[in-house]
Formats: C-alpha cells, sequence, structure tokens
C-alpha cells in the first residue's frame, strides 16, 4: 500500500522536534480493546487524521479492526485509496446531497441522524444499495432522531429500493462519568429499538472499557487505541493502554537566570532564586498548548521536572534544577512514553483529545 504521509527523512531543517508513532503500541491497544469487549466487532475511530497520527499510518497498524469510522467523505475516500475493503462508517453522515453518488460508490456507511437525512437518500438515485447507522438521541442531544420518529423513518428507509443494512446507533454523553453514566440513555435505547431485531452501535472508548451492558453489536473505540484513558483523574498506563505518541525533542539553548528576573515573555514566571534554565524546540504552533503554565510536567534527560513561564510559538523553558547535567542538546519528552498525555492535558485544562489531535502539520512523524 502507498503511504500518504511524507517521509521525515527527507527533511532539510534538523530541528529536533518529532512525534514517534508506535505502530505495535497501536495494534496493542487495539487487542485490549478486543479483550474488554469479547464477541463485539470494532470500529476504529480514525477521525481528525486518527487523533494526530495519520491517517493511513494509523489504518495500517488498525487494520485488525473489524471497521473503521471517519468524519469525512474524504477520509474515507483516503482509506479505500490506501486499498482497504473494510465497512467504513461516516460519523455524521452526509453534509450534502451531492456527497451521495461517491458514497455509494466507495461503499460507506453514512450515519443518518435526521429524519430530513432519511428522505434525501431515500429520493437519490445511487448506483448501488447503501448500509446506513440510523443515530437516535439519547439524550446527548447533539446527533439524533428523536425516538418517536424511529419507526416512520426505518419504514421510509426499508421502503426504498436502495437502502441496504441497517444498524441502529446512539452516543453517549457521560460513559466516562462515576453515577448514572450510560444507563438513562441505555434505557431510553431499548424502549425505541426493542423487537426490531437490528444490529447496534453504542460504545465509545468509555461504555467499551466500563458498560458491558452498552456494548451493542459494533463498539466505536476512539481515544483507548491512541493510549490515552478517556477517564479523568486516570491514565492509559493503569488501564493496560500504551502510549502511541511520544512527542520529542531537545534542549536548544540553556540561561542561567538570575533571582528576579523572568523568563520567556511577560511576567509568568519570575526566578525566586539563581536557577538554571532550559529552552526546549516546541511551542504552541507545534500544538503544544500554550494555556501550560508554569509547572507542567516534562522530561528532560528522562528525568521529570516542570515547564516555566508561558510557551511561545516555536518555545518553551523548563526549569533544570532537578538536571544539573542537561545542557544543549539533551533529550526532552513532552508526552508520550514516560509521561502520560493525559498529565500534561489536565496542566493545560484541557483533555487528551485535545492534545493529540492538534498536533501540527509541521511536526516530522516518525513511525517506530
Ligand atoms: C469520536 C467518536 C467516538 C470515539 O470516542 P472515544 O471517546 O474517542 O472513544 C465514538 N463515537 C462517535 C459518534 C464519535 O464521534
Amino acid at each position: 500500500m502507498a503511504s500518504t504521509e511524507p517521509a521525515a527523512t527527507h527533511r532539510l531543517s534538523r530541528r529536533p522536534l518529532v512525534a514517534r508513532v508506535d505502530t505495535a503500541a497501536l495494534a496493542h491497544n487495539l487487542a485490549l480493546a478486543r479483550q474488554a469487549a469479547p464477541g463485539v466487532r470494532l470500529l476504529a475511530v480514525v477521525k481528525a487524521n486518527a487523533y494526530g497520527h495519520g491517517l493511513a499510518r494509523a489504518a495500517r497498524a488498525l487494520r485488525g479492526a473489524d471497521g473503521f469510522a471517519v468524519l469525512s467523505l474524504d477520509e474515507a475516500a483516503l482509506l479505500r485509496a490506501e486499498g482497504y475493503t473494510h465497512p467504513i462508517v461516516l460519523l455524521e453522515g452526509f453534509f450534502h446531497p451531492d456527497e451521495l453518488p461517491e458514497i455509494a460508490r466507495l461503499r460507506l456507511r453514512p450515519v443518518i441522524h435526521r429524519a430530513d437525512q432519511a428522505e434525501i437518500l431515500t429520493r437519490a438515485r445511487l448506483p448501488h444499495r447503501v448500509d446506513v447507522f440510523v443515530k437516535l438521541n439519547t439524550g446527548m442531544n447533539r446527533l439524533g432522531l428523536p425516538p418517536k420518529r424511529l419507526t416512520e423513518t426505518l419504514t421510509l428507509l426499508r421502503a426504498c429500493g436502495h437502502v441496504g443494512a441497517i444498524t441502529l446507533m446512539t452516543h453517549f454523553a457521560a460513559a466516562d462519568e462515576t453515577g448514572d453514566g450510560v444507563e438513562r440513555q441505555l434505557e431510553r435505547f431499548h424502549a425505541a429499538t426493542d423487537g426490531l431485531d437490528l444490529p447496534t452501535s453504542l460504545a465509545n472508548s468509555a461504555a467499551l472499557l466500563r458498560h458491558p451492558a452498552a456494548h451493542g453489536d459494533w463498539a466505536r473505540p476512539g481515544i483507548m487505541l491512541y493510549g490515552a484513558s478517556p477517564f479523568a483523574g486516570e491514565d492509559g498506563e493503569s488501564l493496560g493502554l500504551l502510549p502511541t505518541m511520544t512527542l520529542e525533542s531537545r534542549l536548544i539553548a540553556t540561561q542561567f537566570t538570575r533571582k528576579g528576573e523572568g523568563v520567556g515573555y511577560g511576567p509568568a514566571f519570575v526566578a525566586e532564586r539563581d536557577i538554571q534554565v532550559g529552552v526546549v524546540a516546541c511551542g504552541y504552533a507545534d500544538g503544544y498548548p500554550r494555556h501550560a503554565g508554569t509547572g507542567t510536567p516534562i522530561l528532560v534527560d528522562g528525568r521529570l521536572t516542570r515547564t516555566l513561564g508561558r510557551v511561545s510559538m516555536d518555545m518553551l523553558a523548563v526549569d533544570l534544577s532537578p538536571i544539573p547535567n542537561a545542557h544543549v542538546g539533551s533529550p526532552v519528552t513532552l508526552w508520550g512514553a514516560g509521561l502520560p498525555v493525559e498529565r500534561v492535558a489536565a496542566a493545560a485544562g484541557t483533555i487528551a483529545y485535545e492534545l493529540l489531535t492538534a498536533l501540527a502539520p509541521r511536526v516530522p512523524v516518525e513511525e517506530t
């Protein structure tokens, strides 16, 4: 299969920042999803450039899945061009009727989440039958038919000659929370669908890991495949997941900074004593979160330390006090192996999903 990602080895620049994607770890995490949901078919969610890992690369590592789930027709077309014959689900269906012929031609499975989409689909003239996922709103209140419209929508879809297999789908708003979790939504789903004898697609990573009653026939794991935990305050490692993206760089300068002096832009950090500061080639234009304030965990020479001051566009500063031997060229891990991305995300007031998907195109990716 042809790779669509540029080869990182042909760069001119030797800027030391690189994202290493561990394809064996992706495969390991998929295997763990299988163990957690035996007998359930897995749609590997590879939207958002496979959560920042590179769609073609991640698909190769996850080809043991039973299907893929993507956002856009372009992503699906790329997977077909790479030769995958798996079922491919379009998570938000079609955005415009013009997409339907290509959806049919590529044998994609659009999600039908509004009643008018069912009408548009049944009126379209298509070269093939189209299998669909019909999505119910059971409490997320984002996408999905109201349960009371399900029967008429199914009747409409079945009456037209070109709708094939139908899978019923819903999405949980709080599968990652303790407390109610998925129960209320699951009850509504069953109330609307029991007796229909159609396959179901319910679980995201959190439901797959915590709510066996909500597995359904086709689970849709995303974040767990990328080694991160969907649960706040718990990292992927404790769930048996392996980190799949390690963002690495090096020190490109050190500065002996006197007590009372600042570091970087603004007064965000002022040295309380004389301090050795390291400057790392990584900034917010690379996808590192600008909201990560002083104290965000970071590894230098494999040792845990903290960031200092504001993250700049291309650089950030670190406290070298715990690593007196660090020097220009010392390796830095921003997140990944040895430093869960969830911890960096928490320090920046966000979630691992955002950091992974925000990896900037300018960061070269190397496969390990
Ligand atoms: C993104 C997405 C998923 C994957 O969710 P994770 O929390 O990453 O496992 C599953 N289902 C739908 C509808 C999604 O949009």
